[in-house]
């Protein structure tokens, strides 16, 4: 099935042809209309299976229906283990965001580096990617809110869990409103996993 039946906003497929990306992974065909439907997601998936576009293509076609919120009251959240990962994902919005009509604003923000910047930086942001400790600095000093968050995804969950970072996730799926939608993604299914998936997700579509 072609990108274009997928239901993603129509502003997408051209950028998604200018980056090579002719016809939809494995993982993307099955995730993107059921994130599109508003469906939990549990995506067991290491790096390289093209697990990233498939929750921020969708996430950014999600967005193109909303209206701006309350600054610093951010819909979407996606929280990840490293830096690293927090940047590769910041790029993949970029690179899909540059094309929509309506733009989304995506930061991320992790811990290592000053805080300062990344407080001014948070004004109007939609779209936060982060990892957990410095996340929460940022929730205690009012920078950022999560009560308005609909959309919450753990990208490398496993890693997260590995590099010992259970409480700060409890602390803020605490936060969250218990209305939202969740996406899971791990490399592997551990017991450690499997007991967040039963924790987060209601019925989710398991790739
Ligand atoms: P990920 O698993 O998200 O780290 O993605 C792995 C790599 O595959 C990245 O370099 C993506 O740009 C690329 N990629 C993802 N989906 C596609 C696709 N449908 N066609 C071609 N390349 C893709």
């Amino acid at each position: 099935m072609p990108f274009s039946k997928l239901g993603l906003a129509p502003a997408l497929l051209l950028v998604l042809a200018d980056n090579n990306y002719t016809r939809p992974y494995p993982i993307q065909q099955e995730i993107i209309p059921a994130i599109l439907k508003n469906k939990d997601v549990l995506g067991i998936a290491p790096t390289g299976s093209g697990k990233t576009a498939s929750y921020v293509l969708p996430i950014l076609t999600q967005l193109q229906h909303s209206t701006a919120g309350k600054n610093r009251h951010i819909n979407v959240l996606v929280l990840v283990p490293t830096r690293e990962l927090a940047m590769q994902v910041k790029e993949v919005f970029h690179i899909f965001n540059a094309s929509l009509p309506q733009k989304v604003k995506t930061l991320a923000v992790f811990g290592g580096v000053s805080v300062n910047p990344q407080m001014m930086a948070l004004h109007g942001v939609n779209v936060l990617i982060a990892t957990p400790g410095r996340l929460l600095e940022l929730v205690e000093a009012n920078a950022v809110h999560l009560s308005d968050i609909h959309t919450l995804v753990l990208d490398e969950a496993d890693k997260m869990l590995n590099l010992g970072f259970k409480e700060e996730m409890d602390r803020i799926f605490s936060l969250l409103p218990k209305r939202r939608q969740n996406l899971l993604f791990s490399a592997t299914l551990s017991q450690d996993v499997n007991n967040i998936t039963q924790f987060l997700l209601r019925d989710p579509l398991v790739f």
